[in-house]
């Protein structure tokens, strides 16, 4: 069951609810969103029907919610959230570029594919200083000086950071130091993770398990709202199939599903699905045509040097293609590119 408050209600309205069903024997999660308020109850629901909770100050609604997914649901929240990083908007009636390179490596190469990013028309830096890598031989990220490179960029560019957080022990300092946390492919069912970030009051990208299915995602996604944050994105980044002339296949079908069964915005990778340069700006088009909120993709200034995913990431000439399909196609779905 779901107690959906109004956008006028206060803290003490908010905390006489959760009173109410806890006092009953129930627990109450409170998700502040930039909408609204909504507390999600776990316990008896014929009990907590008799509660009459709909008549308390400062509720909105009260729903019985079918789905197993709860707070992420579009049953249990008709309109399409709008998740704000930084001032930077990821929603419906605009597009969002985000952009960036696969990795943090040097200052030098942070700050010159965040220029890159910025003339494709990206207002958000992606860039993981946490690298979770497949070979415990590659590349692992600069960890926590990644993050001040990361910082350095944000107060030269005027760019949000999204970034990777892979333990929860790093959570907190992550926080601190980013505007978006990104939960990555791997650890997409790493549970105390997922509360970790819930609990950390930054906004959360949370992209796809390369096996899960959409229920599977949006548990997933429910775990970081119980924890109160329900300012959270769904990224589609391509699943395993038995395609092996690309890296992933994008499942474009997810972004028209996930905006159905959800209100929270669904970005998609091209760069990790297709893991080849030379799908980044077909697949950004589709991502496009099929509704998506925004794409986030690899960029760098030398990709023949990258130390993580040179193949993928988009140089040159190619920022011309992105820049120009981020630019014309969003009007034709109804959307406009976010500017600064
Ligand atoms: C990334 O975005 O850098 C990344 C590691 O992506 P994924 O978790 O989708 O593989
Ligand atoms: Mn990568």
């Amino acid at each position: 069951m779901v107690v959906v408050m109004r956008r006028d209600a206060t803290a003490a309205e908010v905390d006489a609810v959760v009173e109410r069903v806890e006092t009953a024997g129930g627990e109450a999660f409170v998700s502040r969103g930039v909408q609204r308020t909504i507390i999600g109850l776990v316990g008896d629901v014929t009990h907590f029907a008799s509660l009459n909770l709909k008549a308390m100050p400062g509720v909105g609604d009260v729903h019985r919610v079918s789905k197993p997914y709860k707070l992420v649901s579009r049953e249990n929240h008709p309109t399409s959230s709008v998740v704000e990083v930084g001032g930077v908007p990821i929603g419906p009636g605009t597009f969002t570029l985000i952009a960036g390179p696969c990795a943090v490596e040097t200052p030098e190469q942070t700050l010159e594919a965040a220029r890159m990013a910025q003339s494709a028309g990206a207002t958000l830096l992606r860039g993981g200083a946490y690298k979770p890598r497949t070979s415990p031989y590659a590349f692992q990220g600069l960890g926590a000086r990644g993050l001040d490179i990361l910082a350095d960029v944000r107060a030269e560019t005027g760019m949000p950071v999204v970034t990777e957080v892979t333990d929860a022990a790093d959570v907190a300092l992550v926080a601190e130091k980013a505007d978006m946390l990104q939960v990555g492919t791997r650890n997409m069912q790493n549970f105390a993770l997922l509360q970790a970030v819930g609990s950390a009051g930054r906004p959360v990208m949370l992209k796809r398990g390369m096996t899960a299915t959409y229920d599977e995602w949006l548990m997933a996604a429910e775990y970081v709202a119980q924890r109160g944050n329900l300012d959270i994105v769904l990224c589609e980044r391509g699943i395993r199939t038995f395609e092996t002339g690309t890296r992933n296949t994008l499942d474009v079908s997810a972004v028209p599903v996930l905006q159905a069964l959800s209100h929270l915005p669904v970005v998609v990778d091209p760069s990790h699905s297709g893991g080849r340069r030379d799908l980044v700006v077909p697949l950004t088009r589709a991502a496009i045509a099929v509704g998506a909120d925004a794409v986030i993709v690899d960029v760098h200034p030398d990709p023949t040097a990258a130390l993580c995913d040179g193949p993928q990431a988009l140089f040159g000439d190619d920022l011309d293609a992105l820049a120009a399909a981020c630019r014309d196609l969003p009007p034709v779905v109804g959307r406009r590119l976010v500017t600064r």
